[in-house]
């Protein structure tokens, strides 16, 4: 049988988890803001850059909206008008 698995060990396996998905979480944050300021077409509807204001999703209300917004905050999605 294997030795259980001290708490501790626990504790640091959930700790390094945590930093590494806060790190992957902002990598992933500065990759949505580039792509949603390049010349790419839009990774949520399709439509090239400069057709941005026809997303049938409306613009706020496409993804690439909400990426866009997502610069000079401190990484987190705009919280929904009230
Ligand atoms: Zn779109």
């Amino acid at each position: 049988m294997s030795e259980p698995i001290s708490r501790e060990a626990l504790m640091k396996t959930i700790e390094n988890l945590t930093e590494t998905n806060e790190q992957l979480s902002t990598d992933n944050d500065t990759l949505r803001i580039i792509i949603s300021k390049s010349d790419i077409d839009c990774i949520y509807c399709g439509l090239p850059k400069k057709d941005m204001g026809k997303c049938a999703y409306g613009f706020p209300g496409c993804g690439r909206a909400d990426d866009l917004l997502m610069e000079d905050t401190d990484g987190t999605e705009p919280e929904p008008a009230v």
